[in-house]
């Protein structure tokens, strides 16, 4: 079997016991890799309605069979865990040189069981691996963390860490590598809670694959079909994903003063040729992930400080979202997000939360240490990201994200909050797509626009012909067949399975032929496109089953009031609400869950093979 490094790390932080075990072959032919193991390693060792805080939440490192092969972009971890934020299941991608290294090193997964007493990290260097006391490290910020690694193990070692943020078990803390974050749904909050402030990772090796010529065909053929695609070879390699702020505000998708709005007319001094073309204020760098081709990355410095990467979510979420229109206030936002470790997109929709508590009179200064948080004030809401992270003063009610500091509130509080869930909703207006209104609504893990990113399909026209999308879609259709839908949603899984980066695949670059036969190549092991998908349709299947477990229904798969109660603003969706349950039947059949449970009927469980799921779920 190549491609895998055929080794899991088990790490009991408790006891301090090393174990090297070989990868549950099951797993890989049920699931594959990356967030399909980590899932399937949940469903079967944790018990499944513990609380995210129990030292028995296990917090796994999965990396694919492509991750540290030179196919396109194969450089991600899913980091899996039950999430502290929404108490489903928690799984957060993240690229770095980190999971790369990780398979260098001979590992494919880390599991870590129970927690420390004491702030500890972990060091793996080949086949030496041992945990180190980091009392030294605790409080560090991220940036400084790393540093100090670098420095006591060398250049060559790579890093995942939390900041203060974690170590404070903030429901919003990010892990950190290379400025890359594992970002949504708190898995550095429960690394804090082991009191594990860092890996360091260190290997000679190299990943192996099955059919060395027919790999490099099948690597030229995937980099040639990500080079055709106009749109991402061009703007978006160019300059980022903040090229995308343009066409999601004339689509009617960027979120405005949260989502009160979803198109605004400021938004020129945040376009990217102010960040590009402004050399007096701002150096942008590029900085890609292990064997990335298109290299979105782009690392900004304003004047001395290190602003970090700043994309298309958290310049929505700092900008238009709070009413920002200005960099400086969205960098220094992005800073402490970054430095102190937290997730920049709930972090922005938090205080744009907070902006409109403030604006209805359901917060005043008193309740926030004097600050005026109306929106647009960038001044205010950057000082409210810093006190957020360290839980200082007002910060603590917010330190939660948005969800949970409504329920402190109250009920008048609620409204307001842009949750599914309880985790914020990404930029991208559901009233401007409905499929968008499907992807949020029932992703597995809260509210997450990759799971999949399918405005590119129905709102901005791409069609996907390998994936059987032959016909444009109508945006504003919840009643339409939503059979694409799902294809698309195991398609994006599909690449957190194999470890390559969903940015390969949002503007349909990668085809699913063409990313079966690299797996092909690489492993061995004999797949097509329809298999791919199965691994992914299961691993979906096994995450509404574990968050069935945990008291999850289709009630939670609803949106906000507000897009179905107030019509859009502007752009092409003016004036249109959506109708959910219209749009969840439809995505309920396509995927044959039943209507009420919202998870897959026996039967299905049964034609994916999962017998044994079925019978827990329908005993
Ligand atoms: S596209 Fe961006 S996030 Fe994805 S692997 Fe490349 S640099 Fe990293």
């Amino acid at each position: 079997m190549k491609g895998y490094r055929d080794c899991e790390l088990r790490i009991n932080l408790k006891e301090k016991s090393i174990e090297k075990k070989a990868l549950n072959s099951e797993y890989i032919e049920k699931y594959m890799g990356g967030e399909g193991y980590g899932i399937a390693l949940l469903w079967d060792e944790m018990p499944h309605k513990i609380d995210p805080f129990d030292d028995r939440n296990l917090l796994s490192f999965n990396t694919g069979p492509l991750t540290g092969t030179p196919a396109p972009s194969a450089s991600r971890t899913s980091v899996v865990f039950i999430s502290p934020l929404t108490g489903t299941i928690g799984a957060s991608n993240m690229g770095s040189h980190w999971g790369a290294e990780l398979k260098f090193a001979g590992y494919d997964s880390i599991v870590l069981e129970e927690a420390s007493k004491e702030p500890v990290y972990i060091l793996i260097e080949e086949d030496q691996v041992s945990i180190h006391d980091a009392k030294e490290l605790w409080g560090l910020d991220t940036r400084k963390t790393t540093e100090e690694l670098i420095k006591i193990h060398g250049e060559n070692h790579k890093v995942v860490c939390i900041g203060p943020s974690g170590e404070k078990q903030n429901k919003l803390a990010a892990i950190f590598s290379d400025d890359c974050f594992a970002g949504r749904g708190g898995a550095g909050a429960v690394m804090g809670q082991k009191k594990l402030k860092a890996i360091v990772v260190r290997g000679n090796g190299s990943v192996e694959v099955a059919d060395p010529e027919g790999f490099m065909k099948m690597q030229k053929k995937a980099i040639q079909e990500l080079r055709s695609e106009e749109y991402t070879w061009g703007p978006v390699h160019g300059y980022g994903t903040p090229t995308w702020l343009d066409g999601s505000n004339d689509c009617g998708l960027l979120p405005v003063d949260n989502f009160k709005r979803n198109h605004t007319d400021k938004l020129d001094p945040i376009l990217p040729s102010e960040l590009w073309n402004n050399r007096e204020k701002f150096d942008v760098k590029r900085r890609t992930c292990y064997a990335c081709q298109l290299g979105c990355h782009k690392f900004v410095m304003m004047g001395d400080v290190e602003v970090g990467e700043l994309e298309y979510e958290t310049i929505a979420a700092f900008g238009p979202r709070c009413g920002v229109y200005n960099y400086k206030d969205i960098s220094m936002a992005n800073y402490y997000a970054s430095i102190y470790g937290i997730d920049t997109i709930s972090a922005g929709a938090t205080v744009s939360a907070a902006m409109e508590w403030y604006e209805k009179g359901i917060l005043t200064k008193d309740d926030l240490d004097g600050l005026d948080l109306k929106f647009g004030n960038g001044e205010a809401m950057v000082e409210l990201i810093r006190k957020m992270c360290l839980r200082e003063g007002c910060g603590e009610l917010f330190a939660d994200g948005s969800y949970w500091a409504g329920e402190r509130i109250g009920e008048k509080a609620k409204p307001y909050v842009m949750t599914v869930k309880k985790m914020e909703i990404s930029a991208c207006d559901p009233r401007g797509a409905a499929s968008m209104a499907i992807s949020f609504g029932t992703s597995e893990r809260g509210a997450c626009h990759m799971r999949p990113y399918s405005a590119t399909i129905d709102a901005f026209g791409y069609l996907f012909p390998d994936l059987g999308i032959e016909e444009a879609k109508d945006p504003f259709s919840e009643t339409e067949s939503k059979v694409w839908l799902k294809a698309l949603k195991e398609y994006f899984v599909v690449t957190n399975l194999i470890g390559l980066c969903d940015f390969n695949v949002i503007n349909m670059e990668i085809q699913p032929s063409t990313m079966a036969e690299l797996y092909v190549k690489t492993t061995g092991i004999p797949c097509d496109k329809a298999e791919l998908l199965r691994k992914a349709e299961r691993t979906i299947a096994l995450e509404r089953a574990l968050n069935y477990e945990r008291g999850f229904r289709r009630k939670d798969d609803h949106l906000p009031k507000r897009f179905m109660k107030e019509p859009a603003f502007g752009g092409p969706a003016k004036g249109r609400t959506i109708d959910m349950d219209a749009a969840l039947d439809k995505y309920y059949e396509a995927c044959h869950y039943d209507k009420e449970t919202a998870i897959p009927t026996k039967e299905k469980f049964e034609e994916l093979g999962m017998e044994n799921v079925a019978a827990t779920i329908y005993q």
